[in-house]
């Protein structure tokens, strides 16, 4: 077995190619799984009227915005792109930039991850210098966007009227997260590097226990490079329906307002301590899903350290500073 410790590059190499063949195979079986699933699962729930009709709810809504960009490829991709995933950052924003302008309501503040850095009411200056970032963050996406779709579009994504079939969307999910995953951990971890750390991404780990709306603080390069092109590495393999990759850009933007969010709320489906400890740690934690972490051994911090146990327990109504008794602070 290879020393991951010893021989770095090469088990990230090693790891790289893993994943390549990993997605290639996946993508190759992924028609037959569709297949399946459409012979075998379908029959058991298409005569129930909530599959009839969420079909043609969300096929009727799926026509009015398909329409409303006039059924063009590069106008669905681009503008409207950017509006879902512009109205969906806002929206997943408001209660955490609430909790942490106001410090309220106290229910929920007390599940602040690290709750002496960053204290609600956040310090002013501190939202105001992260806020002001944010537009450039959002041409500098949409530059991205309309520069990267036409690849889309060569790639033979499905632009089409129809929304892709239930089936085909659980079949494509899981490549675009190891897409993402991929993407993200090796640009993540490449940043890293002394060189780039100390003139790029320095910027994003400014702030040590971080607040939703600095999830995309950072200079414009890694934003392109560690934002807007991982989650597109998976639609390029698969060649997937754009309304598939508008559900998976908006569960993305979840997973990082959610992981810079501050807050291990009770009612979050995916614990944000996995990246708030690589914010504290910065050596530790550098993908979104914590597989090439483990396989890597990058995580290894991190299990050790006792934030690992209340991972595993993220639905918990015990605010997470006060479930470890031993634990200790984190420098
Ligand atoms: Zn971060
Ligand atoms: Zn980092």
């Amino acid at each position: 077995m290879i020393n991951t410790q010893s021989h770095p590059r090469l088990t990230a190499t090693l790891a790289a190619v893993a994943v390549g063949l990993v997605l290639a195979a996946w993508t190759a079986v992924s028609p037959g799984l569709v297949v399946w699933l459409k012979e075998n699962v379908e029959p058991l729930v298409a005569n129930t009227s909530l599959w009839r009709n969420s079909g043609t709810f969300f096929q009727s809504q799926w026509e009015k915005v398909y329409d409303w960009y006039g059924g063009n490829a590069y106008l669905l991709g681009t503008l409207g792109s950017t509006n879902v995933y512009g109205l969906t950052f806002v929206v997943l924003n408001s209660l955490y930039l609430y909790m942490d302008i106001t410090g309220r309501p106290a229910a929920l503040v007390k599940y602040k991850i690290q709750p002496d850095v960053n204290t609600p009411p956040v310090e002013p200056a501190i939202l105001r210098k992260v806020a002001l970032q944010l537009p450039i963050t959002a041409l500098v996406t949409f530059v991205a966007i309309c520069l990267a779709w036409p690849i889309l579009m060569w790639r033979g994504c499905d632009f089409g009227r129809e929304l892709p079939s239930l089936w085909n969307v659980l079949v494509d999910f899981p490549a675009l997260m190891l897409g993402e995953e991929a993407g993200f951990y090796f640009s993540h971890r490449i940043l890293h590097h002394p060189y780039l750390y100390k003139r790029i991404h320095k910027k994003h780990h400014e702030l040590t226990a971080p607040v939703s709306i600095a999830a995309p603080y950072a200079y414009p390069v890694e934003s392109v490079f560690s934002g807007v092109l991982p989650p597109l590495l998976g639609p390029l393999v698969t060649g997937c329906h754009v309304s598939t990759i508008w559900l998976f850009g908006c569960y993305g933007l979840y997973i990082t307002v959610t992981d810079h969010s501050g807050y291990d709320l009770p009612f979050n489906v995916r614990s944000p301590e996995f990246h708030d400890f690589h914010h504290s740690r910065f050596n530790s934690n550098f993908g979104v899903y914590g597989l090439l972490d483990g396989l890597l051994g990058t995580d290894s911090a991190y299990r050790q350290y006792k934030a690992a146990a209340r991972h595993k327990t993220p639905n918990g109504i015990t605010p997470p500073s006060n479930s470890i008794p031993n634990g200790k602070k984190r420098k």
